[in-house]
């Protein structure tokens, strides 16, 4: 069977290696003269690393033992979970050399520029056939546009700055109107840190300058767009499949795609010969509930305020507490009263996309 995946990036290399623990050699295709990371704030939950049949360990530029989500005036939630921030361009590079020592191909400088049934055409002219064709090319996906698949995305900026990290344990997130529509995040590396948001670099100008870190030396200035509609659209057509940004698979409520990448690729993999299965069983999955969309489309409609009551409600209780405490808090706060519904949703969205999007 002829597998050709399309992009040398997280969904294309992750697939690449599930595949060939099948016995299923793919040809992966990169439009880039080398395999290197996109924008990426470079962080996820450890126990996914696990998942993918290789040893990215190497390739972990720090552990944290949690995340801490911050809100106006300063209170804040900490949440156990043990997350990792990756060398991620190392990290590619280590499961692309993998690919090919297990007998899969990589071309880079191949970009595929159009789909005509089944064969794909290259920008050098060339033309090639493909029994199953893997879409993993991207927020910019030709084949999502050859499947006619349509979806929303934000813009995100960040900058890489030196900093002393020794102190820092936990994933930051800051919800804050002043700064993001979404959030703004700092992940810690080896004396360096991952600082954006979702918005302009005007924005995270003032996100740097708020936090005391505009005098920080900037290593690296980067931006990408994030698709924002869920997992709602077309995974797949005949033989065709598509995976990670290209399928719109990072999670709404977190913006995070690699944890969905590497739940997702497993599945593609193991209905390799079946890509309706595929479809199926990944839109049954958690990383497809409904719930992550409205819940994050909540959290972008929610003004200061609210978030400044969100933190009070957060704010004093223990881990393991339980909710009682919080609920005497919301009572306080008739404006989050009216909108309890809507905090239960992105409980439960926020929840699931601590389990499952981080
Ligand atoms: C600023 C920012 C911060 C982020 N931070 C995080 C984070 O901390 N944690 C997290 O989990 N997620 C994060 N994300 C999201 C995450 O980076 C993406 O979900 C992830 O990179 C998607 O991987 P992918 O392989 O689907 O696509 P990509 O990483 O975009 O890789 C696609 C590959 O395909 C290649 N390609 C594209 N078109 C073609 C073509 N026509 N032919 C051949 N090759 C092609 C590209 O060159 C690229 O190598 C962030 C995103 C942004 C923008």
């Amino acid at each position: 069977m002829k597998v050709v995946i399309v992009g040398a990036g997280p969904a294309g290399l992750i697939t690449a290696l599930n595949l060939l623990q099948r016995g299923i050699k793919p040809l992966v295709l990169e439009k880039q003269p080398e395999v290197r990371s996109t924008a990426c704030g470079e962080a996820l939950g450890l126990r996914w690393l696990s998942e993918i049949p290789f040893d990215s360990n190497p390739y972990i530029a720090k552990r944290v033992t949690g995340a801490k989500l911050i809100f106006p005036g300063g209170n804040f939630d900490h949440i156990a979970k043990e997350c990792v921030v990756l060398n991620r361009t190392d990290w590619l590079r280590g499961m692309a050399e993998e690919v090919k020592e297990k007998g899969g191909r990589l071309s880079l400088n191949s970009e595929v520029i159009s789909v005509e049934g089944d064969s794909i055409r290259l920008k050098n002219g060339q033309d090639m056939g493909y029994d199953i064709l893997i879409g993993a090319d991207g927020p910019g996906s030709c084949l999502a546009r050859y499947l006619d698949m349509r979806y929303s995305s934000i813009v995100a900026s960040q900058y890489k700055i030196t900093l002393d990290t020794s102190g820092m344990d936990s994933l930051e997130f800051y919800f804050d109107k002043r700064f993001s529509f979404g959030y703004a995040w700092i992940f810690p590396k080896e004396g360096a840190a991952n600082v954006g948001l979702g918005g302009d670099f005007a924005h995270l100008d003032a996100f740097l300058r708020y936090k005391g870190l505009d005098r920080q030396p900037i290593l690296r200035k980067e931006a990408g767009i994030i698709p924002n509609s869920g997992l709602s659209g077309k995974l797949a057509q005949q033989n065709m499949a598509l995976i990670g940004d290209a399928a719109s698979m990072p999670n709404p409520a977190g913006l995070s795609g690699l944890s969905s990448i590497i739940q997702a690729s497993h599945i593609l993999a193991s209905n390799i010969d079946n890509l309706e299965g595929y479809q199926r069983q990944v839109k049954n999955h958690p990383i497809a509930d409904p719930a992550l969309l409205r819940g994050g489309h909540i959290m972008m409609n929610f003004n200061n305020r609210d978030l400044t009551h969100i933190g009070e409600f957060f704010a004093g209780v223990k881990e393991g507490e339980g909710h009682a405490p919080r609920v005497r808090r919301i009572a306080k706060h008739p404006s989050l009263l009216l909108k309890l519904n809507k905090l239960r949703t992105v409980y439960k969205a926020g929840k699931m996309a601590m389990d499952y999007g981080w």
